[in-house]
């Protein structure tokens, strides 16, 4: 077992002991690019030192030993005073996590060696540039001194000498710098900045493996779903100067546009700059293509590499490079983060390069990134004049207030616009908050760039019109306007523009292909509409598990067709009862003889039966699962307080309502501490005599009706809330006999499945004997969450959820995402034990569940036949089944 390995020695596969950022680097060495030498100290030592709290002792040995080799390959010795060699200490995690943890550059720096530097390079401008560079970051990430006095002391600098920027400072305003800042680290710490270059790389390795646990990478972690146990990888490697002078530079690059997938190399590009200077926005980097007026040879060369690399990984790579006087050095590369278009587009151009097959391309998007193409954009005819214009870094249309600090993201209520001039890790969580990201500095590889990006969430950045004054609370945009806290804006990650107030906004285009709205001709102008289209048909092709939709009335019936349901995995009849329907419930409730109930029963007959016809209409020949009718009673009933204020009222006055009396006796009796675990569901039918006889009825005539229109309806009918078999026997004599009836009167042989709803443990645990009655079984899995947990599900997103997921009990809500390891237990067991009872048991789920990706590919593992969400949600569901299968 040993920590450390050169670069040499690994590949791109060991991102598990290499991190991303070591895995990278020692594949492009072995691939033979210009890749600076150096080692990496694998994940195992950050997770040794964070449970010990002491470097594991082997570890320095291992280091002396891949130093000596480095200076040996080198031909210089870290720190020496003489040509010394420098090294840069970098994090990387086996996932990357832009920007959240250190990186020291310009190691091996003291008041020898900078001279030595000086002498080797032929400027001391650039020696004391590195020196001022190394301190400040050592000062801040090392030794956690708060990194604006650093920053003050430069700006102080660049003021006394009248210049504009770091870059004019020359080599004396750098030493006077390099002063001033040894004397905060005197001040900060009590000692002096250390001066010994192995002393300094020890500081700089702890550091790093600190930073895997700073709040900032927590919350980034929780937000990620990143495991928090990993640990960090680090990366010794040799500097390389892009600060060296103008033929000399630093750049981020893509080998296509993340943002869009449109095919062509991009990126940003700094000339006299050193690493971060680029993703961090100090100064506006120029766009790529300028290096061929700088540099062409080293964009020639660079262009090379990154068409090797892509060919290589198959997949779009972002890269970081520097250009040393003219000598291009690689010191990153990954699969780069993309935009869910961008990933849809880019899957089907690898597709037809035939670098992938399609089983590949349909592993290169998902249904989260298909959810997010759906969301609404801007419309298009709105006539509204941008204020400004930035570089469109994560698509989407987000309307919001203007808030300029963290804080004000997460207190403000409804929607916000975080404005930044620009972002830094600490901004995370005002990121996070946000409905969008606006920032005046930086390009599509700036720190907010990349971050929003990753989650999905609109971002605007680079407009550097915006005059953004965070202390005031507003920005100024170029023609005048300005903004303050609270005024809405809206931004469009697209096109990169900012409108004051907000902007309509349009149904994706996506969403319009799959209502059928667009013609050929559209279809084919629209690249990411084009992708989707072809990518549903390899799903579709491929998928096993049947894809139903959550459909309550005819219209929501259609749309399910047309977003290609294979049939209603549920439809709820209690809506049939509530607007003006109500009253005739309310009425059933206070019915005092068996007739009064009749004849309330007999008026809502022909309502459910015209809703049934409609419903199976639209779906013929495909299956249409009714569930009987669900919610406890008192939803049908007034508020208890509400009415018993109103008839005390009324009574000191001295006008007593008798309907109003004897309603709220009925209430009363109604009333429940607990509805969600009271009467309804089966119980309901068991106990209020006639309900589902009723219902019954309708759905066995609408079956009727249909099948004299020549039509081949499929009703399937569904008993919910069940926790054993002896209700679902009852229930089932009763439906049985209903169908028996209306099939006798009307002459036409009507069947419908009949089968239960899964949504209580017990139901779960008995499974095996309610199979022995039922033809199928669907799992509620949001009743089986709550009942299985014991949370009430409509109460915990407001009480205690945002504490559990803060302390990382679970990392989503087991109500968005199905908790596999307790509910999918007793999933898994009732499918087992239903089946082994009965071999032809259809099984799939209704209820938010089925249409979560994650939770998709869970019950096509064990075997469901059809999950069942709302209609939206049916091409994710497809797009996923179609995914988990191949
Ligand atoms: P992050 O993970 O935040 O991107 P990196 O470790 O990649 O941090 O380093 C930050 C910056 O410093 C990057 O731009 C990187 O290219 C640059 N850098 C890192 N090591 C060296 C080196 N040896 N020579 C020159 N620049 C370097
Ligand atoms: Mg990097
Ligand atoms: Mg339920």
């Amino acid at each position: 077992r040993r920590f450390v390995f050169a670069f040499n020695e690994g590949d791109k596969d060991h991102k598990d002991l290499l991190g991303g950022k070591g895995a990278g680097l020692a594949e492009m060495t072995n691939l033979g690019l210009p890749v600076p030498p150096g080692f990496t100290i694998a994940t195992g030592a950050c997770r040794r030192y964070l449970t010990d709290g002491n470097m594991p002792p082997e570890l320095a040995d291992e280091i002396d030993a891949h130093l000596a080799r480095l200076e040996a390959e080198r031909g210089k010795r870290l720190g020496s005073a003489v040509d010394p060699m420098l090294v840069s200490v970098r994090s990387g995690a086996k996932f990357s996590m832009p920007g959240m943890m250190e990186t020291i550059l310009d190691i091996g720096l003291n008041d020898d060696s900078v001279d030595g530097l000086a002498a080797a390079a032929g400027s001391e401008r650039f020696a004391w540039d590195s020196y001022r560079r190394l301190i400040q970051m050592f000062g801040s990430t090392v030794l956690g001194i708060d990194a604006a006095r650093f920053g003050a002391a430069l700006d102080a600098a660049e003021r006394s000498s009248g210049a504009a920027g770091d870059v004019d400072l020359d080599a004396a305003a750098l030493r006077g710098v390099v002063a001033v800042y040894k004397a905060i680290i005197r001040d900060a710490t009590g000692r002096e900045f250390p001066q010994d270059p192995r002393e300094q790389l020890d500081m700089a390795i702890r550091a790093v493996f600190e930073s895997w646990n700073t709040e900032r990478a927590r919350v980034y972690r929780r937000q990620e779903r990143i495991p928090h146990n990993l640990g960090t990888a680090v990366n010794v490697m040799a500097m390389v100067y892009g600060n060296l002078g103008p033929d000399s530079g630093t750049g981020v690059a893509f080998t296509r546009d993340p943002a869009t997938g449109a095919p062509g190399v991009y990126g940003d590009y700094l000339s006299e700059a050193q690493g971060e200077d680029v993703v961090a926005g100090i100064r506006t980097p120029v766009p790529l293509q300028d290096l061929e007026r700088l540099d062409p040879g080293s964009l020639a060369e660079l262009r090379r590499i990154m068409a090797l690399l892509e060919d290589h990984y198959r997949d779009l790579c972002d890269v970081e490079f520097t250009i040393e006087r003219g000598k291009l050095w690689m010191l990153q590369t990954r699969i780069g983060k993309r935009t869910a278009a961008a990933a849809f587009r880019m899957a089907i151009q690898f597709l037809d390069d035939g670098l992938i097959d399609v089983k590949e391309a349909l592993g290169r998007v998902t249904g989260d990134q298909l959810a997010q193409l759906m969301f609404p954009q801007f419309d298009p005819q709105f006539e509204a004049k941008p204020i400004a214009t930035g570089v469109p870094a994560s698509p989407g249309a987000a309307v919001g207030v203007a808030v300029f600090d963290s804080a004000s993201a997460a207190d403000t209520e409804g929607k916000t616009i975080l404005v930044r001039r620009e972002t830094s890790p600490d901004d995370l969580p005002g990121i996070i908050a946000a409905d969008g990201v606006l920032t005046s500095r930086g390009g599509k590889t700036s720190h907010a760039a990349v971050v929003a990006r990753g989650m999905g969430k609109t971002c605007v950045v680079g407009a550097d019109g915006l005059e953004i004054d965070a202390e005031q609370r507003q920005f100024t945009a170029p023609g005048g306007v300005v903004v303050r806290e609270g005024d809405t804006i809206s931004i469009d990650g697209t096109s990169g523009c900012v409108y004051a107030g907000a902007i309509d906004v349009v149904p994706s285009p996506v969403v319009e292909y799959f209502e059928g709205r667009l013609d050929a001709e559209q279809r084919r102008r629209d690249p990411v509409v084009q992708a989707v289209s072809r990518m549903m048909i390899y799903a579709d092709e491929r998928r096993r598990l049947g894809v139903h939709a959550n459909a309550d009335t005819p219209d929501d019936a259609k749309r399910a067709r047309r977003f290609r349901a294979d049939g209603i995995g549920l439809c709820r009849t209690e809506h049939m009862f509530l607007g003006e329907r109500r009253h005739h419930v309310e009425e059933l409730i206070l019915a005092e003889s068996a007739e009064e109930q009749d004849k309330v029963l007999a008026e809502l007959l022909p309502m459910q039966l015209g809703d049934f016809v409609g419903i199976l209409a639209e779906m013929d020949g495909l299956p249409v699962t009714i569930r009987l009718i669900d919610p406890p009673l008192h939803e049908f009933l007034p508020d208890l307080t509400e009415l018993s204020v109103k008839v005390a009222l009324a009574e000191a006055r001295g006008e007593v309502d008798l309907g109003d009396v004897r309603l709220l006796r009925a209430v009363r009796r109604l009333h429940e501490q607990n509805p969600m675990l009271g009467l309804r569901g089966v119980r309901l039918g068991l106990v209020v005599p006639g309900l589902v006889a009723m219902q019954v009825h309708a759905i066995a005539e609408a079956a009727a009706a249909r099948i004299r229109a020549g039509d081949d309806p499929r009703p399937e009918i569904m008993v919910p809330l069940i926790g054993g078999t002896e209700e679902f026997e009852l229930m089932r004599e009763e439906i049985e006999r209903v169908l028996h009836d209306v099939s006798e009167a009307s002459g036409i042989d009507i069947r419908a499945k009949i089968g239960t709803m899964i949504e209580l443990p017990r139901a779960a645990l008995t499974a095996g004997r309610i199979a022995e009655h039922a033809e199928f079984f669907s799992f509620g899995t949001n009743d089986l969450t709550q009942t299985t947990w014991g949370f009430s599900r409509d109460d915990v997103e407001g009480s205690f959820f945002p504490a559990y997921l803060e302390k990382g009990i679970f990392a989503a809500s087991p109500f968005e995402s199905l908790d596999e390891e307790g509910v999918g237990r007793l999933v898994a067991i009732a499918v087992e034990e239903g089946r082994a009872a009965r071999e032809d048991l259809l099984i799939g789920v209704c209820g938010e569940h089925g249409g979560d990706p994650s939770s998709v590919r869970f019950f096509d593992r064990i075997g469901l036949d059809y999950v069942s969400c709302s209609p939206f949600r049916v091409p994710i569901a497809r797009l996923e089944a179609g995914r988990a299968a191949v």
